[in-house]
């Protein structure tokens, strides 16, 4: 059986679905691999790397040879027409709000597996995206704060006087938070943080941050280890309590989502205008929605009062070369469970839980429980 990894359509996507690594491991596996020309280029994975790793080096049409197409973004609907039927693509599908395209792969006869979807449960740890490139997000955004931020993270005594250590206020504290937390950490800051699951607390507090949560709100916990979405009245007294804080804040990373819904409004435009002048917010929910008031996606905006509140895209792909290679592996750790070592072939079990959790549509159908509507 053949695997094809195509170069990514989306100009802004440097990821790619495989590595060497993981190219040399489907090869032990049985599979032949051909790797888009190009394909790793933006991640620094020379071609060359790849053909050594045992894959041969094709073009975009070499698609129409797939048995397994690894991708990181949903295929379009015109790289569809060039797929194979009963060809099986795993990708970040991002299907809430895209239920016609989800239905287009439907038609197209694809199996489409959704790697965001796959459970949070310890067999699959080594599948989980989510936490991969979350875990590169939340650390690059501490970064890019840093980078935009023109005074000094770390407080620092010099013959000259002392420059006092930034604030950084983390609000949403799963993987992303947590590694923005300990990103801020090893740059000197001084952490808070803030979530609505009561769990969050001890995980912040063992980082070395305080976290900040409010009496009226005991614990947000939703399905499967995710936050539910608030009442007005849990709303109101998260940004009494966020309002007070916020404007003693140098720099703000927010992280909130909620599963299937628009990621929650954290911090309003009052709270941005009590910041002191050169503060930064970096909210990582911004293609969801946005944490933030004013923040747009994909542009860093400073507003009246010179608060700079930015918004980059894809953040898991500015840091693409380590994004790809942890990406790849879980796309690998994923797929090996579904081959017959023996037979040394690919086969969907749909009685499988990781299929069950992950696959979006199957034979010329959309299956998957959450989407029964694009399926209708
Ligand atoms: P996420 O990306 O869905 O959300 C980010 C954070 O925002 C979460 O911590 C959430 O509680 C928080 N949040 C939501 N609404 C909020 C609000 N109004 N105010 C403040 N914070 C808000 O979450 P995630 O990082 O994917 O983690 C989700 C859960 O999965 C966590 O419990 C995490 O520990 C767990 N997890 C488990 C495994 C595993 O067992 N394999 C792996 C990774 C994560």
């Amino acid at each position: 059986q053949t695997i094809f990894v195509p170069s990514e359509s989306d100009a802004t996507e440097g990821r790619v679905a495989a590595s060497p690594e993981t190219v040399k491991r489907f090869a032990g596996l049985g599979f032949d691999v051909i790797v888009e020309k190009g394909a790793g280029s933006a991640s620094r994975i020379p071609d060359a790397d790849f053909a050594s790793a045992g894959a041969t080096i094709g073009k975009a049409s070499d698609i129409s040879k797939a048995d397994i197409v690894l991708k990181v973004r949903r295929p379009s609907p015109s790289e569809l027409k060039s797929y194979r039927k009963g060809a099986a693509v795993f990708a970040a599908m991002d299907p809430y709000g895209n239920e016609a395209e989800i239905a287009a792969m439907g038609k197209a006869g694809v199996s489409a597996f959704a790697m965001e979807f796959m459970p949070r449960i310890t067999r699959a740890q080594s599948m989980d995206v989510l936490s991969s490139q979350a875990n590169l997000a939340g650390y690059r955004a501490v970064i890019d704060a840093a980078a935009e931020y023109d005074r000094a993270l770390p407080m620092m005594m010099t013959a000259a006087g002392t420059v006092p250590a930034a604030k950084v206020f983390v609000m949403g504290a799963g993987v992303a938070g947590l590694q923005a937390i300990a990103t801020a950490r090893r740059l000197g800051a001084v952490v808070t943080a803030t979530d609505v699951r009561a769990a969050a607390g001890e995980q912040v507090a063992s980082l070395g941050a305080k976290f900040i949560m409010t009496d009226a709100l005991k614990d947000a916990s939703g399905e499967g280890g995710y936050a539910r979405e608030l009442t007005d009245a849990e709303k109101k007294a998260q940004a009494e309590l966020v309002a007070d804080h916020i404007a003693k804040q140098d720099i703000v990373i927010t992280t909130a989502l909620i599963p299937g819904r628009p990621a929650p409004r954290l911090v309003s435009a009052e709270m941005v205008k009590s910041m002191r002048a050169g503060s930064v917010i970096v909210d990582l929910a911004v293609e969801r929605g946005g944490n933030v008031e004013g923040a747009v996606a994909g542009k860093i905006v400073t507003t009246a009062n010179d608060v700079k509140i930015v918004g980059h895209l894809n953040v898991p792909g500015r840091v693409a070369s380590s994004a790809s290679l942890l990406y790849a592996k879980n796309l690998y750790a994923f797929i090996e469970t579904m081959v017959d070592k023996e037979k040394k072939s690919f086969a969907i079990d749909r009685e499988d839980e990781l299929v069950k959790a992950t696959l979006l549509t199957h034979d010329g159908a959309v299956v998957h429980a959450n989407f029964a509507d694009a399926a209708a």
